[in-house]
């Protein structure tokens, strides 16, 4: 199986913002791929870049050595596998041994049990979340957080080198979004002590090159501040110098925290940074920030503090 699922037939089922990208750098790697999606300007778009696509789930999956998934949530991916509403889910309808790969982000629960009855149904399973966004999508240069049995991460690696540019396999099922889930509760908190820090310095009178200049060569260093710095000027590709077009969306990032609030709740960690930034980012995702990039959170700092 693990020769097919790097030569065989590809089901790419979620051609979205990620997806669609993603699908094309396969056929440009010599994949064959069938798509599909229940969205018609997903189907069209895919179609206008060469993607094959077909009317459904079934029909791709059927004769495919790989089922790859890039869907909106882990409810997504476990209905998509089990099937609803009478209809045949993939794991009826694949091969047996057909290699069921995730690419969404999920929670870390929901990637262990669609794992589980994956191979329940006599199939392989790999979480394969990714950092890196519509840019590292469409350009090949994702980061990929791999939770696979050895065996299963190997036949995987040769497709996902194909989209991405690192592939990092961090332990058995469920491990790539709790790799993910952990880095992105990092993320989400730094940003709101940085993007505070820059409104701290502004009401000091200090410069925000003067600050950039000393936190960045110092303690306080972190992407947050060097790479996204959230406000203009220090760091000139960051999307801060483009009114906060993203980027990394404010709705992603607070997914992304409710994912983390998720395995925080239901591993019993005292998580109270992690609590906090996803129900800042939630009021963020509801108040105009959802489709602005994440670091964007400093305007509202800003506003909220006074003149
Ligand atoms: P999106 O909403 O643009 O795309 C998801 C696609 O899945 C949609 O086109 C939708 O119609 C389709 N879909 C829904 N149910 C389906 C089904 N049963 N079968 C086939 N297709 C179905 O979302 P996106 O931005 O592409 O994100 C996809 C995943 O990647 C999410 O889990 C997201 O959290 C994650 N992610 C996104 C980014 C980003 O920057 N957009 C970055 C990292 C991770």
């Amino acid at each position: 199986m693990s020769e097919n699922a790097s030569t065989g037939t590809i089901a790419f089922l979620g051609l979205g913002h990620m997806g669609g990208p993603m699908a094309v750098n396969l056929i440009k790697a010599g994949h064959t791929v069938v798509g599909f999606d229940p969205v018609p300007a997903a189907v069209e778009a895919a179609k206008a870049h060469g993607v094959p696509m077909v009317d459904s789930a079934a029909e791709a999956a059927s004769g495919a050595a790989v089922i790859l998934t890039m869907l909106p949530s882990g409810k997504h991916v476990l209905d998509a596998y089990r099937g609803v509403d009478g209809e045949s889910g993939l794991l009826s309808v694949a091969a047996p041994d057909t290699l069921f790969l995730d690419c969404s982000t999920i929670n870390v629960d929901e990637a262990r049990e669609a794992a589980a009855i994956a191979v329940e149904a006599g199939h392989r399973s790999v979480d394969a979340p990714v950092s890196g966004g519509v840019v590292g999508a469409e350009a090949g240069t994702l980061t990929f957080m791999v939770g696979a049995l050895p065996e299963d991460f190997e036949a995987a690696k040769g497709i996902l080198e194909h989209m991405g540019k690192r592939i990092v396999h961090c332990g058995d099922h469920g491990a790539g979004q709790a790799a993910k889930v952990c880095n992105n509760m990092i993320l989400g908190v730094s940003m709101i002590a940085v993007s505070e820090a820059f409104v701290l310095g502004e009401k000091l009178g200090l410069t925000h090159q003067a600050l950039f200049d000393v936190a960045s060569n110092a303690s306080g260093q972190c992407w947050a501040l060097s790479t996204n710095c959230p406000v203009p000027g220090p760091v000139p590709t960051s999307p801060a110098n483009r009114d906060y077009q993203p980027g990394f969306a404010g709705a992603l990032m607070a997914k992304d925290l409710r994912l983390a609030v998720n395995a925080l709740e239901s591993t019993g960690v005292e998580g109270q940074m992690g609590h906090l930034a996803s129900k800042i980012y939630d009021a963020f995702a509801a108040e105009g920030g959802a489709a602005r990039d994440f670091s964007g959170i400093i305007t509202d700092i800003r506003d909220k503090s006074g003149k």
